[in-house]
């Protein structure tokens, strides 16, 4: 028995990075996976590496864009159509376009801003209408330890602490309706996103690494299955008295900057 047995996952940006790493830990606990994605070829790609240790894996891959309310809506008919249902959603897709107040641009803010609120938006609010009617579903949205603050990231800050803030919001309107929405913010995770900002900074990805793993009390970096163990948690019926919560998972990063 898998803790999500007969349940659907759908889980945003997850053709790789922590987005896939949550997807392979639902599927390896039960559930039926739709792994959303802006690429349809890389999701569906994605969707078939899943593998469970119980046997075969339902999962669809699906092309989508998280800022565009018809490709959502598109999404969801698909899901239902070939999932069954939908039961939690993981709003993980993410971007970055870091730089200094005085160099960023208005369009890396609207970017940003597009598809960590907007999206998590659209998203959520497609998925609400089959959690309310059914009395049942679990929300998890992605923030990160960056929205506390962060030199080069006034955007990507902004955003992370705005879905706090939504994550807050659908506690109390969706707790009556047996809902459950809560938010992890990463600390430093070794995905292509970080991979990205060391290139950025000049910065050989090891070494990079070595110096994130040097600014936490546990001496590591994090990696995906770090954040879907803590995703997969709130997602669980063992932790439904738990919502409008942020969850840091950082090694303790937080605690020493
Ligand atoms: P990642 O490796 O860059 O993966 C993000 C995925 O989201 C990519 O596959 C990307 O597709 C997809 N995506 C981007 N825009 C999208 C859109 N409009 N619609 C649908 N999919 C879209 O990132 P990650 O490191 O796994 O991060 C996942 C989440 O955790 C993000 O919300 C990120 O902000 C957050 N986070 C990460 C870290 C970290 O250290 N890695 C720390 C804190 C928080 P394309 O490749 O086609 O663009």
């Amino acid at each position: 028995m898998g803790r999500f047995d007969g349940r659907v996952a759908v889980i945003t940006g997850a053709a790789r990075g922590i987005g896939f790493g949550t997807a392979q830990r639902f599927a390896e606990e039960g559930a039926s996976v739709a792994i959303i994605d802006l690429d349809e070829a890389a999701a569906s790609e994605a969707a078939a590496r899943l593998t469970s240790s119980a046997g075969e894996v339902r999962a669809i891959g699906i092309g989508c864009d998280v800022t565009d309310a018809a490709s959502v809506d598109a999404a969801f008919e698909r899901i239902v159509a070939d999932l069954g249902g939908v039961h939690i959603l993981v709003n993980n897709a993410g971007i970055t376009r870091d730089n200094l107040l005085f160099k960023m641009t208005e369009q890396d803010w609207d970017l940003v801003m597009n598809v960590h609120l907007k999206g998590a938006f659209l998203m959520t609010k497609a998925a609400q209408k089959h959690f309310v009617a059914q009395k049942y579903g679990k929300i998890v949205n992605l923030s990160s330890v960056s929205a506390l603050g962060n030199r080069g990231q006034a955007n990507y800050s902004a955003a992370k602490m705005g879905v706090q803030g939504f994550t807050r919001t659908l506690g109390i309107e969706l707790g009556p309706f047996g809902i459950n929405a809560n938010a992890v913010a990463p600390g430093f995770i070794a995905t292509e996103m970080t991979d990205a900002t060391a290139a950025r900074l000049g910065l050989d990805v090891e070494e990079f690494r070595r110096l994130n793993a040097e600014n936490n009390p546990v001496k590591r970096v994090g990696f995906p299955e770090d954040i879907a163990a803590a995703v997969a948690f709130l997602c669980s019926d063992e932790a439904s008295y738990i919502t409008g919560q942020t969850l840091y998972v950082d090694g303790g990063a937080k605690l020493v900057s």
